[in-house]
Parts: structure tokens; C-alpha cells; sequence
């Protein structure tokens, strides 16, 4: 079952740390110790028994792309479920499955936010499966979106929000500004369109 609240388990120091690491998995602790001007030993301290001892870092991935751009989706999901047991049923059964990039439950709803890396055949029957379960209600609704490799760019929230061991990222105020950055471009795309 989901916790009722996650704890920060991280100080400045070691988000500071995440977000090189993040930029280049490959920085040397030493390396990183210099760019936020510190001492190698105190970089080293930080790496060892906060990162790694408290699972701040649980690994590394490669991900190599499986198909040439033009017959291959990268497809974000987000998938509700009815209840938690359709829920965790349902992602127990990706949980070995090669064309997964990242799964993540939804905080507090039975949610699943699911990126799959599929080739277009792959995509309309992994579509025509997700639509048979809404059907037997055993899947709420689902929706997706296809990524542009051209333009793809994802980072995890950015290190300057967090403040004094909290998050101040204000997520209703993010969406807010994203939601008219995408009215606003749609709105000279559709400009462009009578040119
Ligand atoms: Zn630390």
C-alpha cells in the first residue's frame, strides 16, 4: 500500500548533488565536490551517507532507443483504475515487460503514469488492449500522449524550489503558466496556418 506522506530525506547539499548528477551521470564525486565549491571530503560524505545510504540514487539506467525514429512511439500514459487491486494487478503485469521505460503510481489515486517505447504496430494493439479492459471495467479511462523526439525534454523538478529541507515548488501555479504557454503556441501555430 502507499504511504500516507513521503519524508525528505535529503538536505541541500545532496539535492544540489542530484541535480549534476542528473546532468551527467558520469561526474566524479570530486568533480561534483568542486563545481558547488566544497571539499572532496565533505562531497564524499554527502555521496555516501546520504545518496547511496538513504537510496537517494538506486542506480543508473542506459537506454538505448530499439527502433529508427520513424516507426517507433515514445507514448505517455496516464491510466486509472477502479480500485487499488486493478490497479497494482495491473502494473505487477508490466512489471518484466521490455518495452516499459518508466512506470509511476499517481499520489493518492489508483493511477498509473506509464512511459512505453513501442513500434507503431505494437502501440495500436498495447491501445486496443488498454480500450477491451475499460470495457470490462477492469480499466476507469486511460489517455495518452504521443512524444516528439524532435522536441522531447523532461526534467525532474529543479533543485532551486527546494528550500530549508522542503519543496516550495507550487504545483497549481506551474500548470497554470504551462496551460497558457500551450494555448498561447497553438494560438500562433493556428496564426502561422493563414499566413
Ligand atoms: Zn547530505
Amino acid at each position: 500500500m502507499e504511504a500516507e506522506s513521503y519524508p525528505v530525506l535529503a538536505d541541500e547539499v545532496d539535492v544540489k548533488m542530484l541535480m549534476k548528477l542528473e546532468k551527467d551521470a558520469t561526474t566524479s564525486v570530486s568533480e561534483i565536490g568542486k563545481l558547488l565549491g566544497m571539499s572532496r571530503q565533505l562531497a564524499t560524505f554527502h555521496y555516501k551517507k546520504h545518496l547511496i545510504e538513504r537510496k537517494l540514487i538506486e542506480g543508473y539506467e542506459i537506454f538505448v532507443m530499439r527502433y529508427a525514429d520513424s516507426e517507433a512511439t515514445m507514448v505517455l500514459f496516464l491510466i486509472s483504475f477502479p480500485d487499488y487491486e486493478r490497479f497494482a494487478r495491473f502494473a505487477r503485469s508490466l512489471l518484466d515487460k521490455f518495452f516499459v521505460i518508466t512506470m509511476g503510481k499517481v499520489l493518492g489515486k489508483n493511477a498509473l503514469i506509464l512511459e512505453v517505447f513501442l513500434s507503431t504496430t505494437e502501440f495500436r494493439k498495447f491501445v486496443g488492449a488498454l480500450s477491451g479492459l475499460a470495457r470490462m471495467k477492469l480499466v476507469r479511462s486511460y489517455e495518452y500522449a504521443v512524444q516528439d523526439f524532435a522536441v522531447k525534454r523532461r526534467q525532474t523538478i529543479s533543485g532551486e524550489y527546494f528550500k530549508d529541507g522542503s519543496w516550495i515548488y507550487d504545483h497549481e501555479n506551474h500548470l497554470e503558466t504551462l496551460k497558457q504557454r500551450v494555448s498561447n503556441s497553438i494560438c500562433q501555430a493556428n496564426d502561422g496556418l493563414h499566413d
